[in-house]
């Protein structure tokens, strides 16, 4: 390497560093269009003294053929050039060996895996092995379709290459239904892959999950009360005329604006009247569960009874209008207690499907 590049590289952001830091914002265009545009929108967000890590989309992976694929290699110059204007680090989205290969020849200082490449084993392999060995963080997105051990398979893939996977990001799931939502955000799904990988850094792109400006906001502060670390948000100087995502994208003016009204929330304090009646609730929390399940044990023990009931007058395990009349009364209470009549569906499945069992284990015998 040459002196003056080690030089910069030694100067540049430490990007383990800025990880570190909460809130983390990612922004900058879904895709670079020109050196004008990306230089513009980084050196402004910038400004914001609010954006932790620049973004851009430089190869775009476009449902139909024809469409804006993104502007490839130039592209890099610029985010370059963006970075070092702004002492910023930067971000773009790799999903082939090249991709990779490239980003790391124009220092990029992260990289992630889009919903499109988390979804399909072959290219995930291809790019885990391209990162093999490489100090780059990366982060990976959920998968387009809500399949959770895809995701999963996705981060031990790059992990099992020797690479440095850093942080999930939760873009939201594309579903049959239409909705508010352009992909819908199952936050469950999330927080379950959190439990997975405690040590990774879990960021919600509201861009995404959005599809439009108007819940931005909302999504946002969804996701910081539920504990997220931060957000990969989509931001260009122009964006009524952004040649992808138009619709998405805000103004680096309007993204300062929004965290400002954000309410930042920590996972912890060191305040000990809030701590010890937090721990009073979650006491309670923690004899009620066992006690549901003490109660889900009883309840059990019936349904084997009626097992050898019904075993012993042969009679078929299943009788549906007895099912639904349950099933009718059980909505009707979980609404008197503020229970959702979805829960109560979910739940009630689940009673029954672990009530057959036993009682099938039951006729067996
Ligand atoms: C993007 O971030 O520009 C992008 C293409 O996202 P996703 O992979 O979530 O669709
Ligand atoms: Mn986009």
């Amino acid at each position: 390497m040459k002196e003056a590049e080690k030089l910069t590289k030694a100067n540049g952001p430490n990007i383990l560093n800025v990880l570190s830091k909460r809130p983390l914002i990612i922004s900058g265009p879904c895709s670079a269009e020109t050196e004008e545009q990306l230089i513009s929108t980084a050196v402004r967000l910038a400004q914001t003294g609010r954006v932790n890590v620049i973004r851009a989309g430089i190869w775009k992976p476009r449902t139909h053929p024809g469409g804006f694929e993104g502007v490839g290699v130039s592209g890099l110059s610029w985010l370059l050039k963006a970075k070092k204007l702004t002492a910023l680090p930067t971000t773009v989205e790799v999903a082939t060996a090249k991709h990779v290969e490239y980003s790391l020849q124009f220092e990029v200082d992260m990289l992630w895996v889009g919903a499109r490449t988390t979804v399909n084993p072959f290219s995930m392999q291809e790019v885990a092995q391209a990162l093999h060995g490489v100090q780059t963080p990366v982060f990976v997105k959920n998968p387009v379709n809500p399949d959770l051990e895809l995701w999963a398979g996705a981060v031990e893939r790059i992990a099992c290459c020797g690479a440095k996977v850093m942080g999930l990001v939760l873009r939201g799931f594309s579903t049959f239904a239409s909705g508010e939502y352009r992909n819908q955000p199952m936050w469950h799904l999330a927080i379950e892959m959190k439990r997975r990988f405690p040590e990774l850094i879990m960021i919600c792109d509201p861009s995404h999950i959005c599809g439009q400006r108007e819940s931005l906001q909302k999504v946002i502060q969804h996701s910081i009360d539920l504990g997220f670390d931060g957000i990969m948000i989509e931001s260009h100087i122009d964006p009524k005329n952004a040649w992808s995502d138009a619709n998405q994208q805000i103004t680096p003016a309007l993204l300062e604006q929004m965290l400002n009204q954000i309410i930042w929330r920590k996972e912890s304090t060191p305040e000990q009247a809030f701590n010890i009646a937090l721990e009073k609730f979650r006491e309670q929390i923690t004899q009620l569960d066992d006690y549901i399940i003490s109660l889900l044990g009883q309840r059990m023990s019936i349904a084997e009874k009626i097992g050898q009931f019904k075993r012993d007058n042969q009679i078929t395990i299943l009788q549906a209008n007895r099912w639904n009349e349950i099933i009718a009364r059980a909505k009707k209470h979980g609404e008197m207690v503020g229970l959702s009549t979805e829960f109560i569906s979910r739940y009630m499945d689940a009673v029954h499907i672990e009530s057959i069992h036993h009682q099938n284990q039951i006729m067996n015998e």
